[in-house]
């Protein structure tokens, strides 16, 4: 189905691919094994109690190159990638989604400007699942492979025929949240449920953690934070919250530039900073 030698489709209750991909009604693309369940959880906690809507996830990467230690400093880049595809499985059967997809492309690969197999790998997944909801990278996250998915998934969305098109893009935080962003102007997604799941969905990313990194408390203790400091009396009985970019304007008018867009959101929050500081001096 996809071009890559090692690309999979994982379905955890074993329904066929093409009518699990077609079910989604939320869909996750992601740089890496465990992205998904650190920005997409909104739509997995939806899917997960209700048996009319359905989670997908996809990861771009073939997990290699990731960094190794504690009980896994001895073990090879090849078994590692294995490895992390293992806990992403783990993580799709926990969280019962409808599809777990892995392209398989190396890193490298993802950062090149209108790569043509990755484009339409990714306009065969988008068209089979039909989702309504895209959640995917966001425009300010820092880390480079993060922004090279999101671009090639942008690439792809803007070649495809409209009926195909989620009717929401979200880009979420991964590494770097969106706190900054004008309340008003976020997307607010309220991931107060089922916390047992949501640690679940993290520490089964056993590699990762054992890397050195206290990644349940950062992922669980971001969503208490936004929830706390987020000023809307709406959401004060809230205990989680995760915040998106809402990128859907760059899927109804495809002459706009990506960068413009987000340039747009950097000078709000410059004026809003400046603005107030005038104000008090
Ligand atoms: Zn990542």
């Amino acid at each position: 189905m996809f071009t890559q030698t090692n690309s999979e489709i994982f379905i955890p209750d074993g329904s066929d691919p093409a009518q699990a991909l077609a079910r989604t009604t939320h869909l996750c693309i992601a740089a890496h094994q465990d992205d998904i369940e650190i920005m997409a959880v909104e739509g997995i906690l939806r899917a997960y109690e209700n048996p009319d809507l359905h989670f997908t996830g996809c990861v771009v990467t073939d997990g290699h190159g990731s960094p190794r230690a504690g009980k896994f400093a001895e073990v090879s880049d090849d078994e590692m990638a294995q490895i992390r595809v293992e806990e992403q499985k783990e993580a799709a059967r926990i969280g019962k989604y409808s599809a777990q997809v892995f392209l398989g492309y190396p890193s490298s690969e993802v950062k090149k400007t209108g790569n043509q197999a990755l484009k339409e790998d990714l306009k065969n997944l988008i068209r089979q699942t039909r989702t309504e909801v895209l959640y995917t990278h966001n425009l300010a996250d820092k880390h480079n492979t993060h922004v090279g998915v999101l671009m090639r998934v942008l690439e792809a969305l803007r070649e495809l025929e409209p009926e195909a098109l989620p009717k929401r893009l979200i880009g979420c935080e991964v590494w770097r949240d969106l706190d900054w962003m004008p309340d008003e102007k976020k997307v607010v997604m309220d991931v107060s449920a089922n916390k047992e799941l949501q640690t679940q969905l993290v520490d089964v990313f056993v590699s990762q953690v054992q890397g050195g990194k206290n990644y349940t408390d950062a992922i669980l203790g971001r969503r208490a934070a936004n929830a706390t400091f987020f000023a809307s009396h709406a959401t004060d009985n809230a205990t989680g919250l995760s915040f998106g970019m809402d990128m859907t304007p760059l899927l109804l008018d495809r002459s706009l530039d990506p960068l413009e867009f987000v340039k747009g959101y950097l000078q709000e929050f410059q004026d809003s900073v400046v603005g107030l500081l005038e104000a008090m001096r």
